[in-house]
């Protein structure tokens, strides 16, 4: 069994000072595959104390310099994505095609676009013509902590450390203890970088431990967290004894419209997206509100790709969908299927229990439920299982009442020809982000949320001024500059 105890800080790898084992279990067998260790408080301390070090240093450097690492990055980060792919299948159970393809691919896509974004921003300009003697400046927030999910773990790491280390911040990262396998590849690769001492420091953890630590931590400026409503919340209040600035994304309960004029491939795209990575994505469109009139042919459609998932293990290739994260993980989704059964939706397809022949890991049958009413827990609950419910909707109100009719506002999504009532819609839906027949956001547009989804915004320009305060300096001699 590997051996991953130790941490990364202030540039070298060190035992824990108060840590605790704990096992990192591979969801498709069930077995322990490495074991780390859960930081206390001294390590927190430690780790936090070297970002602050580092942090003048590294926030007045030339922003070139800070650009020039992050291609270095890029280069490492490449240079290692069989190993980070193999980390990431292994830890959280994306079937290792997924975990090569989307996981890797993420990261690599996030860092190059944030490597293009850099370009625009202005670290200092003038105000306006009616001030000559102003300036405006954006410097880094300073030490942050970044607290990351198990779900996608490379995107949501390069969409937090490479916006920090381009604005000039220092950080600690807290990975999820679920899935920390890719952020200990992740440090190796910043290490080859040549990031500075203190500047990237890394410790395991857990929410009550270490990540409660960083929230609360007095010389902590910033945390950026991605991960649930629930840890949001605990996190905020905790925050906010120190008035850090606080970065928020959460879960969400995307829907899908489908209209009657929808193109023919719009089914099938959403039910796969619904069940891509075992379900298990904060942007998951798992609710599919379908146009009354093609209401019977579309669970019928709906039925067919769900029985015709295949589930299986991480380790083999192939398009099939891998176990959920964990054994709580799978209670959760048992438990509300059988909630959505109680609750009298119609089940057309999977249900309780493991797929058929399976009786070791986390695996989970991809579900489909009919007739459901957006008052049923499953349409109200982030299941993060592969489990779609469908909605009958009558007309274009009705689409967007139920669409918003939920605490989350994420991603929603709509498929229609009518390119006017697609604007409509993309107005009316309470959501960060609406995607409409199947085209995916572009390079460098924000992700982030609304309402219980959160408050930030991550990729692009935007992912990058999240890490900026605004200075307004008057007074300034241009004469010197
Ligand atoms: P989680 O909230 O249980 O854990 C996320 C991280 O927070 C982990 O590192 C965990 O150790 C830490 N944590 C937990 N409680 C904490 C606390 N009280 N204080 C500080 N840190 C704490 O979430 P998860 O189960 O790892 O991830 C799944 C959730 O993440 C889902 O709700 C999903 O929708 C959400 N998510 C959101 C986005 C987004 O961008 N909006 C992206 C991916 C995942």
């Amino acid at each position: 069994m590997l051996d991953k105890r130790q941490f990364y800080i202030n540039g070298t790898w060190c035992d824990p000072i108060a840590g605790q084992d704990l096992d990192v279990i591979d969801p498709s067998t069930e077995e322990a595959c490495a074991v780390i260790s859960l930081g206390g408080e001294a390590d927190t301390d430690m780790a936090v104390a070297a970002a602050k070090e580092a942090l003048p240093g590294w926030m007045y450097s030339d922003p070139g310099e800070r650009l020039d690492l992050v291609k270095r990055i890029l280069e490492e980060y490449n240079a290692r994505a069989e190993d980070m792919a193999q980390a990431i299948s292994q830890e959280m159970g994306a079937p290792i095609d997924l975990a090569r393809s989307s996981q890797v691919g993420a990261g690599t896509w996030h860092i190059s676009n944030f490597i293009k974004a850099f370009e625009h921003i202005r670290f200092i300009e003038p105000l306006g013509n009616h001030a000559p003697d102003d300036r405006i400046i954006r410097e880094a927030v300073g030490v942050c902590a970044l607290i990351t999910p198990w779900n996608w773990p490379m995107n949501q790491v390069t969409l937090k450390v490479i916006p920090a280390l381009l604005a000039g911040c220092t950080m600690v990262l807290k990975p999820s203890e679920i899935a920390p396998l890719s952020s200990i590849v992740w440090t190796e690769v910043m290490d080859a970088a040549g990031t500075p001492k203190g500047v990237f420091n890394m410790v395991n953890g857990d929410g009550p431990g270490v990540g409660t630590q960083l929230s609360g931590h007095r010389d902590v400026d910033m945390v950026s967290f991605t991960g649930s409503t629930r840890a949001g919340i605990a996190i905020s209040k905790n925050a906010a004894e120190t008035l850090k600035r606080v970065h928020l994304e959460l879960g969400g309960k995307g829907a899908n419209l489908i209209f009657a004029d929808a193109d023919e491939k719009a089914v099938k795209r959403g039910v796969i997206h619904c069940f891509n990575n075992t379900g298990q994505s904060c942007n998951a469109p798992t609710r599919m509100l379908v146009e009354q009139s093609v209401y019977d042919q579309t669970v019928e459609q709906a039925r067919e790709l769900a029985e015709a998932t295949q589930v299986g293990p991480a380790s083999e290739s192939g398009r099939h969908i891998g176990p959920a994260v964990s054994e709580a993980q799978f209670n959760k989704i048992q438990d509300l299927i059988q909630k959505g059964m109680d609750e009298g939706a119609r089940l057309v397809a999977g249900g309780l229990g493991r797929p058929e022949g399976v009786n070791r890991g986390y695996f989970v049958r991809p579900t489909v439920f009919a007739d459901v009413n957006n008052d049923m827990t499953i349409a109200r609950e982030e299941i993060f299982g592969p489990v779609l419910s469908i909605i009958p909707f009558a007309d274009e109100d009705e689409a967007v009442r139920i669409a918003n009719d939920t605490e989350y506002g994420l991603t929603n999504y709509v498929q229609t020809q009518d390119g006017a009532r697609r604007n409509r819609m993309a107005r009316l839906l309470r959501s960060g982000m609406v995607e409409m027949n199947g085209k995916s956001r572009g390079a460098g547009a924000p992700f982030g949320g609304m309402k219980k989804s959160g408050n930030g915004r991550e990729g692009g320009v935007w992912g990058i001024e999240d890490f900026l305060e605004v200075k307004a300096v008057s007074g300034w001699a241009s004469d010197a500059e």
